[in-house]
């Protein structure tokens, strides 16, 4: 019988809180805290508990779970928990935060004799409601045995990529899949924009490319969302994406490699976001194409 545990979610935005719900469907104790208390407060109905602030979320936890926006707001909310962090608890960081930020979290880890799991995943809104997560995850042998249970929770499969959270194997995986995600969705959005500003009715550019080597169901799912209205509520905000195309291009450039389809992307996304689709699902970086 799987071991049931006290896990804190720190975050429970669109990811966070699908997790949350996961990990009382598994049977562990969840004490959820969110900043704006409103995302966090519907968990109560799953049976989570909801805590005040991060150091009262964190309070005998065995397993601290991190799904914020990005690396500087997982080092502030951890610190934030410091009053309530003991040694040995185990942190599974799942935030996208990229290979530097792991790096301090990691250092933030050893510091306060926490069990460090660089620990992002894979999958989007839908995925993370089901539990069908893919989590790419390093770290110790030491802390899998209560990390398991709420990988087990959250995903459909853990994908292993080394022993050291602080070598950040994971998330270099995390932001290559990241990168053809983005790019994929960046040039679905384009390639609608180009067809209706030609004339070309979508479907007959979809019934060209059906069944071959160029179909892909991303896509299919992308561009509907577009040309249906259903932009919104997002499963991976244009801000958010943002944000990851950002770091993607930053962290090319640090690792000598020049990503200019990325940096495109990432200025389309922030225009969109500028145009007013911040919230809305990362598909909207198609308006970028009609300013
Ligand atoms: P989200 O719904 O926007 O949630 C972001 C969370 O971060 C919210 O709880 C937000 O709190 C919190 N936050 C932001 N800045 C903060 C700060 N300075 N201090 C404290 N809390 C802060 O985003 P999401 O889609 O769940 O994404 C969360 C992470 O997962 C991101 O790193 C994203 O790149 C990654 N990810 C997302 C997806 C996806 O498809 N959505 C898939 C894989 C990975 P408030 O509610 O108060 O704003």
């Amino acid at each position: 019988m799987t071991e049931k545990l006290t896990v804190s979610v720190l975050g429970t935005g669109i990811m966070g809180a699908a997790m949350a719900r996961n990990l009382v469907r598994a049977g562990h104790t969840v004490r959820a805290w969110n900043r704006s208390p409103a995302k966090a407060e519907p968990l109560a109905a799953d049976g989570a508990q909801i805590a005040a602030t991060p150091a009262e979320a964190v309070r005998d936890a065995d397993v601290v779970l991190t799904m914020l926006y990005d690396g500087p707001a997982v080092l502030e909310v951890m610190r934030d928990a410091v009053p309530g962090l003991r040694p040995g608890i185990v942190w599974a960081q799942t935030t996208t935060a990229g290979i530097e930020a792991v790096g301090e979290l990691a250092g933030f880890a050893r510091e306060h004799g926490l069990v460090f799991f660089d620990a992002p995943v894979l999958g989007t809104r839908e995925p993370a409601e089901a539990g069908q997560l893919t989590i790419l995850a390093a770290g110790p042998e030491q802390g899998r045995e209560a990390v398991t249970p709420v990988f087990d929770a959250v995903g459909a499969r853990t994908l292993w990529t080394g022993e050291d959270g602080a070598a950040a194997g994971a998330t270099r995986l995390k932001l290559v899949a990241n990168s053809w995600v983005l790019a994929a969705t960046n040039a679905a959005g384009e390639v609608l924009a180009l067809a209706q500003a030609l004339g070309v009715d979508p479907q007959s550019f979809f019934g060209v490319i059906a069944g071959g080597p160029l179909d892909m169901g991303y896509l299919h799912a992308k561009t509907a969302l577009i040309l249906e209205d259903r932009l919104s509520p997002a499963s991976f905000a244009v801000a958010t994406a943002a944000k990851d195309a950002h770091l993607i291009v930053r962290t090319g450039q640090q690792h000598g490699v020049r990503l200019d389809g990325a940096a495109a992307t990432a200025d389309r996304l922030t225009r969109a976001a500028a145009q007013g689709h911040a919230d809305e699902d990362m598909a909207a970086g198609y308006y970028a194409s009609f300013d």
